[in-house]
């Protein structure tokens, strides 16, 4: 398994690449068995897969919330180079934002909503990172979790507004066995909240309409930023102390 850390040698074994198709996963590390499922599929659907690991500064609302994001880029090598992951990217912020972030991609509309409205700037953060980094792999599938509902469909309406040559794939939430989404935030929830965040999903796939999901969920403690059913799906954010869970389901 190949590992750039510098974008100038990314780019020359990029270019060398005439096999195809590139497959692409991009992640913030920690990896977790809902990572290693898009692995998986590119792995299934391509010649090659690469994986970027880079924390992004930019989609962060709080500082906070950004130093203490996990980081055991140990763990994440040796679980990618076990899948058989070809290549990883791991580029500094400073290369990714070598203008000093003066240049972003703002959505004007859904990124406003839902998660956007709690966490302002975040999908600014995510889509001007996400087309940088497609820019710099240029993959003809790129792998995206429903978990992060919002995020993919903005992603997907991006690509497509820009008429960016990437298929971009949909892969479905990995769950733990009490429905809990897998996230690498899961960690900061101590046992009892552990126990209280299976309810998220519980609540979403029990309640017969999104107010109903969001009593419930108060009622078992949880602080709600949003539940709203949008194109056939119940979306939420509820914060459990300071950690913030997302979750969505099928209606
Ligand atoms: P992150 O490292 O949190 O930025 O996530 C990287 C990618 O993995 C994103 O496309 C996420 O939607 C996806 N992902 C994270 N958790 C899960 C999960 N539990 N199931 C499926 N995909 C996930």
């Amino acid at each position: 398994m190949k590992i750039f850390t510098s974008i100038a040698q990314w780019q020359s074994f990029r270019k060398a690449i005439q096999a195809g198709p590139l497959g692409f996963v991009p992640t913030m590390g920690a990896l977790h068995p809902g990572h290693l499922s898009l692995v998986k599929a590119s792995l299934e659907q391509n010649a090659l897969t690469i994986v970027s690991i880079f924390i992004n500064p930019k989609q962060f609302d709080e500082k906070g919330d950004f130093k203490a994001y996990p980081a055991d880029f140990t763990q994440d090598l040796e679980q990618l180079e076990n899948a058989g992951v070809d290549a990883v990217f791991m580029p500094e912020a400073a290369q990714i934002y070598a203008d000093g972030y003066r240049f972003k991609v703002i959505e004007s509309d859904f990124s406003q909503r839902l998660c956007g409205a709690h966490r302002p700037g975040h999908f600014d953060g995510v889509l001007t990172v996400v087309m940088r980094l497609l820019n710099l792999v240029r993959p003809d599938n790129a792998y995206f979790g429903e978990k992060d509902y919002q995020q993919l469909q903005l992603i997907r309406d991006m690509a497509a507004a820009f008429f960016m040559p990437v298929k971009i794939v949909a892969c479905a939430t990995v769950r733990e066995a009490d429905g809990l989404a897998m996230s690498s935030r899961n960690q900061y929830l101590d046992a009892g909240r552990r126990a209280q965040a299976a309810s998220l999903y519980a609540a979403l796939k029990r309640s017969r309409t999104a107010s109903e999901a969001r009593k419930i969920l108060t009622g078992k403690g949880f602080d709600v930023d949003y539940v709203e059913d949008i194109s056939g799906r119940r979306l939420a954010a509820a914060r459990l102390g300071n950690t913030r869970l997302i979750d969505n389901v099928e209606i």
